[in-house]
Parts: structure tokens; sequence; C-alpha cells
């Protein structure tokens, strides 16, 4: 047996089942690539769900851990730190919100923004004791809590999982009638996906998130942008609001704001809804340490710094045209803005994992979402050579 089929074996008899990876055991990652352990080197069209949009191990974000790794790693909201002002800073500078507040995970900056919207809704829009509601999309997708789980559409998410807390509206993804249908005047929220990831790059139509945003500001409903996936330069703009031109009140961001090495999310607000949370009423040991401030400050400079939300834009037009030139019966769409892209597979062609595990022969990896679809999203210091070997190597497998 060699030492990942051992490595697979534990894993099956040791963990809980709840992911069911490709069989590639990954011990190195340095830039857009990984290596197995067997020393075999993969493109990452992955990314860890857009986690390490800034290539894997980056050298600036490592030497920026490791130094404050060596100074002071936890203090607890108890105390300051001397790292939390500047990333504030920072994170004001480059999105232009006016509050921020940190957290560990994506998920728990949607419960994090949640609790807030409901608490603003009660405090300042008025709305009667426990009887707020937020708008959610079908086919969402915000993370795995209990709060969150409870107003997902895919059984897989929720089935088994109940009770669930009340106090959601789920309406269909780009239908701007049946959102404006949707808001009551308990509404105190919309939150939304700009482009929706799990559920295979979904892109609403044109009008649509314009409409949203007026349609808010209209019934003063707070926007909550989930830009977990698709912010810091995913899909070619710091943000995917930008390319709608709006602006959300409160926007999620998580994943790449670490660049990989570490948890950090955070709910950015312009709006006065994280004025409602007064001290005591929401917190988190973690949130805002001083190791996880180092490296989110590190993430975001070398994420502007290196040019790589203008490298997304350009790669992913090289990439959308590379693989809308694949002639093949199994593709029934492409679609993607910048590197956040995905070829929806004909029903008929038997699922996409098969796809996925040519892919990894031929030294690619990526993830098949929802069956039919192959979600590709390299870290965006992909080069104009290796999104084109991409696409080579796509094209021969489809
Ligand atoms: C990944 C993701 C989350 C959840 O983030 P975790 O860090 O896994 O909790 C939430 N929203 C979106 C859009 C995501 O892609």
């Amino acid at each position: 047996m060699t030492r990942a089929s051992d490595l697979i074996a534990t894993e099956h008899r040791l963990g809980a089942h709840n992911y069911k990876p490709l069989d590639v055991v990954l011990t190195r990652g340095e830039g857009v690539h990984v290596w197995d352990t067997e020393g075999k080197r993969y493109l990452d069209c992955l990314s860890a769900y857009s986690a390490v949009n800034q290539g894997h191990c980056h050298p600036k974000i490592r030497e920026a851990m490791i130094e404050q790794a060596g100074k002071l790693t936890l203090t607890s909201r108890a105390f300051r730190n001397d790292q939390l002002a500047h990333l504030y800073e920072e994170l004001a500078a480059l999105t232009g919100s006016h509050k921020i507040l940190p957290m560990n995970s994506g998920a728990e900056a949607v419960e994090t923004a949640i609790k807030a919207v409901r608490k603003w809704g009660y405090e300042v829009k008025g709305v009667a004791e426990n009887q707020a509601e937020i708008i959610v999309c079908a086919d969402n997708f915000h993370g795995r809590t209990m709060g969150i789980v409870g107003f997902s559409t895919d059984p897989d998410a929720r089935t088994g999982f109940g009770p669930f807390a009340p106090g959601f509206r789920v309406v269909p993804f780009g239908d701007l009638k049946a959102f404006e249908a949707a808001i009551t005047p308990n509404t105190v929220a919309a939150l939304i996906e700009p482009i929706q990831g799990e559920a295979g790059v979904i892109i609403p139509p044109k009008g649509y998130l314009p409409g949203v945003r007026a349609l808010c500001t209209q019934h003063n409903v707070t926007l909550i942008l989930d830009e977990i996936q698709t912010g810091l330069g995913r899909t070619g703009k710091l943000l995917a609001e930008e390319h709608e031109g709006i602006e959300a009140d409160v926007t999620l961001i998580g994943k790449a704001l670490s660049g990989g090495f570490y948890p950090v999310s955070a709910v950015l607000s312009n709006s006065e809804v994280l004025g409602v949370l007064k001290p005591g009423q929401h917190g988190s040991t973690f949130g805002g340490n001083p190791l996880a401030c180092a490296v989110a400050r590190a993430a975001l400079k070398v994420l502007t710094e290196e040019g790589m939300i203008e490298n997304s834009a350009r790669m992913g037009e090289r990439f959308l045209e590379g693989l809308r030139s694949i002639r093949s019966n199994v593709v029934k769409e492409v679609r993607g803005r910048g590197l956040m892209l995905a070829i929806e597979l004909d029903p008929a062609a038997g699922g996409a994992r098969p796809y996925c595990y040519q892919l990894k022969d031929r030294g690619l990896l990526a993830k098949d979402t929802h069956e039919h679809t192959i979600r590709l999203a390299p870290p965006l210091i992909i080069t104009p050579d290796q999104v084109d070997w991409a696409v080579e190597q796509i094209a021969a497998v489809l």
C-alpha cells in the first residue's frame, strides 16, 4: 500500500464522512500549484473555494504570519491588541466601509449580520419584537451553522437538522418581481450572493441586483451581500457588487481575507446596522486576534499591490474565451466572471465527477458541483500560459 492510500484509509476509519474528497493527498503548495505525496504536481483550479486567491503559501503572507506568531497571537477582546486598528483602517480605506466586525469563519460573519440586522430592525426600523423577516434566495449557500442551514433549499444541507429558526423568506434568485412581492413591513434585510457560487456559478440577469438595491432603499431594507466567495478579486473586481454599480449596506467577506493561512472573516457595514451591537451582545474569542489581523493585512496588501485583481479580470476573460472555443457535445453551458468559472455539462454526460478525475490524472484539480457542473477558480496569480494549458487539458477530457 502506498502512503497516500494508508492516509485515506485512516481518514475513512476515524473521520466523520461529511465530505467526499477527490482521492488526492496533498502535501505542499506554492503559487498556483500543489503537490501530492508522490510528488506529482497539479494546477489548483479550486483554490480552496477561493480562500487561496493569492496563491498557495504566498511568501509575504507567510512572513507576516511567522513574525506575528513570534510576538503575540491571542489576547481575546477583553484587552486590545496593536493589529486590529490597522486592519480596520486598511479595510475601511479599501472598501469604504464605516464599521467593521471581525470574526473567523464565513458562516460566523453571516450569523453576525443576521443578528445585527434583526436588532437594527427592532431598534431602528421599528419592527415589532420577534417579527423580523429576512429575504434569502433559493439555492443559496451561506455556510453550515444551524441558523444558516435552516434557510437553505438544498435537501442535503437541511434534511434531518430541524427544527429551524423562523423569520426567513425564500425567493427565486434573479427574479425581481418575486423579490418585490416578498417585502413586507417586517422585512429587515435581504441576504444575497452577488453570484451564487456553490449553486454552480449562477450569474443573475442584468438589472437584477440594481433592482434589488433600489427596492431595498425604497422599503428601508438592509441589503447584505455575501461576498465571502465572490469578493477580494475573484470576479475581476475587489467586490462583485462593482460589476453591478451598486453598494451593499452590509458586505460579508472571508475566505481570501487570509489568503488561506487562517480563518478570518469580517462584516463590513456602511450604514447604522453594526452600531446597534453594544458591549456583551456579540463576540468571539478568536475574532480580531492579532495573528488573524496581521495575516489579513498582508493578504489584502499583496492582493492589491501585486495586481491580482486586474490579473483576475484579464485571465478570466482569456479562460472564458478558451472554454467557449471548446467543441464538445457534452458541454451545455460555459459561464463565468473574472476567475470564477463553470462548465455545465449535459445531464446525459453522466455527471461532472468522472471528468474531474480525468483532469486530476492530467494534473489539474477541479471540483464538481451539483452533479453536472465543473467549477474552475484558480488562484488569481495564474499566467496566460497556465490558463492556455488548463484549457488544453479541459478540451482533451471533454
Ligand atoms: C464558503 C462560503 C461561506 C461559508 O464560509 P465558511 O468559512 O466555510 O464558514 C458563506 N458564504 C459563501 C458565499 C461561501 O462561499
